[in-house]
């Protein structure tokens, strides 16, 4: 891989005996998608492979098309704190210390230590599609037969904007179907910070609650990886799923620069999103932006520059949102935190903004991810690197931030015989100027040819010395292999209708 791609890092651990456990890897392009869209990961391990029955688990994200997008993936040997621990603090290795905003995966103990040891600032928020298959199975009694009950749960998970309000609802929920004791709600109480929106809303997640991605994610895997694989051909097979869908990134780019912007018949703040979101985001801008017609506002006070409003949506009155602008600053802020919890603002904030005539969304409430030019570096920004520095950090940084530059180039270029052409020939030019300044910084062979290595300084471990995969002792005793446990609700699914769902249930948007 390497060859092909000098950015390929890998890491592994190894036993007493020699033998591979944990292996982690990651390319040139998910390191580089890592740096636009590593805001949010989301983590399952419930895919395995048949032939080892191991834990196959990528660490994904959504681009700014909405697109579901790897940034490196592990073949674990154990689910446990150990194993947990050393992935996610290789994976963070690898991605230059970046650690994400939030991560998302099911209700796992060993995980969610593994995460507090290894992602000390990271919120980890709970998988609510988990949620609600555990649900179903330790409340069955009420959750299969009681719409109320699903209905008031859904309520706690996502309605509140305050802790007391929430608090309260919660009780309620105890006292009404009588599961004051249940242990599963007791233990799902003092995990309440990781699932309720209440304590969440604030924090970035893309508008995702759900690890419903890297669910289609492995039905995907499924369709490749059937067969008892080898571990090369494995390998093999994955590369084949992340060339499909690479290039189905490519053609959403395509498509995105070919469409014209008809802007006519838009009014004046759709016009500027259409020019700056991409065609799938604008159309959740402007779904939201529909949406004012329906909200009511009304001027509570008035200080200087700053205003606050209440804002009701005439189909949920009993929920109201306070939202507070200072025309000076342009600053706009609403109660039920939509704008931090997904980055486009909220219809509250449009209406207000409509009443106070102001027809343009200012700056700062423009996400770069969500955007067209999400993956556009700033012209002629270089990255900073200071005398103290750690000269390979330096050295890495400068890499990484040419491979960015220059993989959009290339990806854009390969699509035209003329492009192609040109970046072919400017890359000999290029060529003899690096040589020439090479030669003037008087830099020895060695030294030169250390700063074109980079790309092994994540994986410099000596493994010539692994014996092979380690085998688990079911896999090694010739048990059957092992398929992905059912849910609750997926199990039942045949048997009868689950309880119904709203498309809009699990508060993602793709
Ligand atoms: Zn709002």
């Amino acid at each position: 891989m390497r060859v092909k791609d000098p950015l390929f890092v890998y890491d592994m651990q190894l036993d007493d005996e020699g033998m591979i456990t944990n292996i982690f890897w990651a390319d040139g392009k998910g390191r580089a998608d890592y740096e636009v869209f590593g805001d949010v990961v989301t983590f399952d391990t419930t895919f395995r492979t048949n032939k080892y029955d191991r834990p196959f688990a990528p660490l994904l994200r959504i681009n700014n098309h909405g697109q579901t997008i790897v940034f490196g993936v592990a073949l674990l040997y154990q689910e446990n704190v150990e194993s947990f621990v050393w992935l996610f603090q290789t994976f963070i290795g690898v991605m230059n210390g970046k650690h994400p905003t939030t991560i998302l995966n099911d209700q796992s103990a060993a995980m969610a230590k593994a995460i507090m040891i290894a992602l000390p600032t990271t919120h980890h928020r709970l998988c609510i599609w988990h949620i609600y298959q555990n649900a179903a199975k330790h409340l069955a009694h009420v959750f299969s037969g009681m719409r109320s009950f699903a209905i008031a749960f859904q309520q706690v998970i996502y309605d509140y904007e305050d802790e007391a309000s929430f608090l309260e609802a919660w009780e309620n929920l105890l006292e009404k179907y009588n599961l004051r004791e249940n242990p599963w709600l007791l233990k799902l109480f003092e995990e309440r910070k990781k699932w309720a929106m209440v304590y969440g809303r604030h924090i970035f997640c893309g508008n995702m609650m759900s690890t419903q991605r890297s669910k289609s994610f492995n039905s995907v895997l499924r369709n490749y990886l059937t067969s008892k694989l080898g571990v090369a051909r494995f390998f093999e097979q994955f590369e084949r799923v992340l060339a499909d869908r690479r290039y189905a990134e490519l053609q959403e780019d395509y498509k995105m620069m070919d469409q014209s912007i008809s802007s006519k018949e838009l009014c004046l703040i759709l016009r500027q999103m259409v020019q700056l979101y991409t065609p799938s985001i604008f159309q959740k801008l402007k779904d939201e932006y529909g949406k004012i017609l329906y909200v009511m506002v009304e001027l509570l006070s008035e200080e200087n520059t700053l205003k606050t409003y209440k804002a009701v949506h005439v189909d949920a009155s009993c929920y109201a949102s306070l939202v507070t602008f200072d025309c000076s600053t342009e600053t706009i802020e609403c109660s039920c935190k939509k704008f931090e919890f997904c980055g486009i603002p909220c219809m509250h904030m449009l209406r207000v903004l409509d009443v106070n005539q102001k027809f343009m969304l200012p700056d700062k409430y423009i996400m770069k991810r969500w955007t067209r030019k999400a993956r556009d570096m700033d012209t002629c920004i270089f990255v900073s690197t200071t005398a103290e520095e750690d000269p390979r950090v330096a050295k890495n940084k400068r890499y990484m931030d040419m491979c960015h530059r220059y993989q959009k180039l290339i990806s854009e270029a390969s699509e035209y015989e003329e492009a192609y052409k040109e970046v072919v020939r400017h890359y000999f030019v290029l060529d003899g100027k690096v040589k020439d300044i090479v030669k003037m910084s008087h830099l020895g062979k060695e030294e030169y040819l250390s700063t074109i290595d980079i790309s092994n300084q994540n994986s410099s471990h000596d493994y010539h010395g692994a014996r092979g995969l380690a085998i688990k002792c079911k896999a090694r005793c010739g048990g059957r292999s092992v398929k992905r446990i059912k849910g609750p609700l997926e199990q039942s699914k045949k048997k009868k209708k689950p309880t119904p769902v709203s498309d809009t249930f699990f508060f993602n948007w793709f």
